[in-house]
């Protein structure tokens, strides 16, 4: 009877509440690392692959968990890509309001699970082995049943609380936090067409995703920072299954380089404005705004054209090379003659532009 107690108490390993913590905090971090690296940058994105072994740890702890199905979690998440902040969009603050996607995030989640079409149009490429059928996807709830069993026999009593901090983490921190807070707060590298932000330069809670504006701006980039001061922990374990060979991250997004000998505009400026077009647009906004406070009358309207032109550019759909060539050689001229030296450095700068592969 005392032993009974004794394990009730303390179970097998008979931890103190010190180490308990330790391994709800370890078991949730690594939680999220599978949500990143395998769901989302894997699985939806496609953004690197994984050794096979690798790939079933993750996903053998994310039934064990979390209890979601790879197929449903890659196509609602291609969906949001795809349908960002309109109606269709599964779980966007800016058409459902931030505290239902903060608060219930979960159950958006439950619901777009639901809806068969969603997995049918979007969940093209995502395991279908026999363990996939016949037991994570057949008996999805079944994981997180059986890790509390073996919880309680490992910690006791105790066992329910670190299961409760793990069942509560993914629905609050990826379907609240990051659905949510990362498209209504925080800074924005990149101007790209949803309302995405970054909630924090250091992804390191919720192992990167944190860069939800840079993800947004290069949604199959396995990396998720983009500035020096920005840290992503999801890829610095990627880097470390890359050195053991054990995952082959896609090449990052090129990175912009400047050729102060390079005047001419041509097909490789063509190519290196558009790779960073959200980028340049927000450089030229400043720029702009700057320039108007000073400005008055036709010079003034010059200015604002002259953003609003740029935009035009890049947007503009089904432009040939020439075509776009053009448009930049006029709208350089017209930046160098605005009589405004900020946009005549732009300008130089963009004629200096070049791709290096990152
Ligand atoms: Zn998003
Ligand atoms: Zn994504």
């Amino acid at each position: 009877m005392d032993s009974l107690i004794q394990w009730f108490s303390y179970g097998l390993t008979g931890w103190s509440w010190l180490a308990l913590l330790a391994v709800a905090l370890a078991t949730t971090h690594f939680t999220i690392i599978c949500v990143t690296v395998y769901l989302h940058r894997c699985q939806a994105h496609r953004a690197l692959t994984l050794h096979p072994a690798v790939a079933h740890v993750f996903r053998a702890w994310l039934w064990l968990s979390t209890g979601m199905v790879t197929r449903e979690w890659a196509a609602i998440h291609r969906k949001h890509h795809a349908k960002c902040e309109t109606e269709e969009d599964p779980h966007s603050p800016q058409t459902r309001g931030l505290p239902e996607v903060l608060w219930r995030g979960a159950e958006l989640y439950r619901d777009a699970a639901k809806d068969s079409e969603i997995t049918a149009r979007y969940g093209h490429g995502c395991p279908d082995d026999w363990i996939e059928r016949h037991l994570y996807s057949k008996h999805s709830a079944l994981g997180v049943s059986l890790l509390l069993v073996i919880e309680v026999l490992l910690f006791g009593v105790a066992g329910v609380a670190v299961w409760t901090v793990q069942m509560m983490w993914i629905p609050f921190f990826a379907a609240g936090v990051i659905n949510g807070v990362g498209h209504f707060w925080g800074y924005r590298n990149f101007q790209s067409p949803d309302t995405s932000r970054n909630i924090l330069p250091w992804g390191i809670v919720v192992g990167g995703e944190e860069l939800h504006n840079n993800h947004h701006a290069f949604a199959t980039s396995p990396k998720l920072s983009s500035r020096w001061y920005e840290f992503d922990v999801g890829w610095l374990y990627i880097r470390v299954l890359a050195f053991f060979g054990l995952a082959h991250p896609r090449a990052l997004p090129p990175a912009l380089r400047s050729n102060p000998l390079k005047v001419e505009i041509d097909a490789e400026t063509v190519q290196a404005v558009m790779s960073a077009k959200y980028e340049l647009q927000a450089k030229l906004t400043r720029l702009c705004r700057k320039a108007q406070d000073r400005l008055e009358g036709a010079r003034l309207q010059a200015v604002s054209a002259l953003r609003t032109d740029f935009e035009a550019i890049w947007t503009q759909r089904g432009l040939t090379v020439e075509q776009v060539i053009s448009a930049l050689q006029d709208w350089c001229q017209k930046a160098e003659a605005s009589g405004v030296q900020a946009l005549s450095d732009f300008s130089t700068r963009l004629r200096s532009l070049t791709l290096q592969s990152a």
